[in-house]
This record gives structure tokens, C-alpha cells and sequence, in this order.
């Protein structure tokens, strides 16, 4: 799909508007609420981006798996709605969080990672694979210690502070941060008890690993979760891309011979 898209062939095209606008539109709608009103134009926005000169930001992507395209694909849309939509002053500071988190696991700050960006605790279990209880049990804490730090805090502290954490937790980005392999064989057990205790406590000690190891989970399960994008959608976003309609076996025919 990838090299086809590069090529703008409508083919690659299709599958990605089919399979991606779904997961496209799940984020804006999460992260960026003030795009909302014009959300399918956002959408195609995002689309023109990767579709801008001539498909370079396709040519630009290094990826070794689809869990590693997802990512680059969030960062895409993230890189599109930030410019978009204006960054709203976060309730919760970044040495307030990390307050909050002093006394966590690593588990429990993946947890509150993923509360902050506005997950339910029925959502978080299948996107980290543990119980709905323990992650209510994480936020319940989380919330008991926030209100001992900032005692006007509410229910939505946390989640209106996503946007800005975030960028804060990519900011902390260093050398020894963890490759998205490492990521990948984390979740599927292919690493050794060893290297999964270093691992681990990178992440928790490492604001930009917590991001990106909730994310790289997060996008997983939103790949499971997405519908295709229906038939009549698909083709009016390709039109709009000005991806062109294939030529017909006889068209192809006449233009060797000619
Ligand atoms: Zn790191």
C-alpha cells in the first residue's frame, strides 16, 4: 500500500483512505474536540498532507511493521490538528503530574497516562489488557493525591491537560529512549526477564517512553476497533485528493499502441 501511495496510485490510496480515515477521525474527535464542528474537512485535511508534493511524506516513512506505520500515521494527524487547533491551558502542570506519579508502578502510570488522555477505565483495560477494576483503582488514587496538590482540581483535570503533557512528555525525548521494536516485543512477550525489567523502568521513569509506549497500545487497538470507511466515502475522498480513476484496460491498451 505504502509504495503504491508514493506513486499515487489509486489503488494504495484507496486502501489507506478506506482503512485510515476511520482511526483518523477517532483522534481528532479524542484529542482536538474544537475541530469537531468541521470534522470531515479536518479529515480530508489530514489526507491532503500526506498527499501534498506529490505524496512526499509516503516516500519520507521508515517502518519495519504496520504497528510502527500506525504510529507515523498518528504523528501525521497530531502534526496537522496541532496546527489547526489552539493549545488549551492544562488545569494540571507538568511538576503537578509528576507529584502524582511519584509513588506509581509503571503499570499504574500507564494507566493514569491514558485517563489524562481522556480514556474511560473500560477503555484503558483492552488497550493495556488488564482488569477495568485496577485501572479504577489507578485513577481513584491518582485523583485522591491530585486533590491534595491542587485542591480546586475536578473529574476533567487531568484529561484538559492532554494536549499540553503531551507535548511536554515528547519534549523529554533522549538517547536512550526505547526504539518502537522494543515496544512491540514488550507486548508480545518476546523479550527476556531482563531486558523487560530495564525496559520497564525506563518507562517509568521516562515521560516521553510513557507517551509513546501508551500510544503505541492505544493505536493498536484502535486498528482492532475501525470499520472501513463505507464505499461512496472513499471515493469522494480520493476524487477531492485528486487521486485519478484508473484508466480502463482498453484505454491502456490504446496508449501502447499509440
Ligand atoms: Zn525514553
Amino acid at each position: 500500500m505504502v509504495e503504491d501511495c508514493a506513486r499515487l496510485e489509486r489503488q494504495g490510496w484507496y486502501e489507506f483512505v478506506r482503512d485510515y480515515a476511520v482511526m483518523a477521525r477517532a483522534l481528532l474527535q479524542h484529542y482536538f474536540p474544537s475541530l469537531d464542528p468541521e470534522l470531515d474537512q479536518h479529515t480530508l485535511g489530514v489526507f491532503q498532507r500526506a498527499r501534498e508534493n506529490q505524496g512526499r511524506w509516503f516516500t519520507s516513512l521508515r517502518f519495519a511493521n504496520e504497528r510502527e506505520f500506525l504510529m507515523s500515521f498518528r504523528e501525521l494527524v497530531f502534526a496537522y490538528a496541532r496546527e489547526n487547533s489552539r493549545l488549551p491551558a492544562p488545569p494540571v502542570s507538568l511538576a503537578q503530574m509528576q507529584q502524582v506519579m511519584a509513588e506509581l508502578t509503571v503499570v499504574e502510570r500507564e494507566v493514569l497516562w491514558l485517563f489524562m488522555k481522556g480514556y474511560s477505565a473500560a477503555q484503558i483495560a483492552p488497550i493495556l489488557m488488564n482488569a477495568e477494576a485496577t485501572a479504577q483503582a489507578v485513577k481513584d488514587k491518582a485523583d485522591r493525591k491530585l486533590a491534595t496538590i491542587l485542591p480546586d482540581a475536578n473529574a476533567d483535570s487531568f484529561r484538559l491537560s492532554a494536549r499540553v503533557l503531551m507535548e511536554e512528555a515528547e519534549r523529554a525525548h533522549g538517547e536512550k529512549c526505547l526504539p518502537l521494536r522494543t515496544f512491540n516485543n514488550l507486548i508480545n512477550g518476546q523479550i527476556s526477564w531482563r531486558e523487560r525489567e530495564l525496559t520497564e523502568q525506563h518507562i517509568r521513569d521516562c515521560l516521553n517512553c510513557l507517551d509513546r509506549y501508551t500510544a503505541f497500545q492505544e493505536m493498536i487497538r484502535l486498528r482492532k476497533d475501525a470499520r472501513p470507511l463505507p464505499e461512496p466515502e472513499i471515493q469522494a475522498m480520493l476524487d477531492r485528493l485528486g487521486i485519478t480513476r484508473p484508466r480502463s484496460f482498453f484505454a491502456k491498451l490504446l496508449s501502447m499502441k499509440a
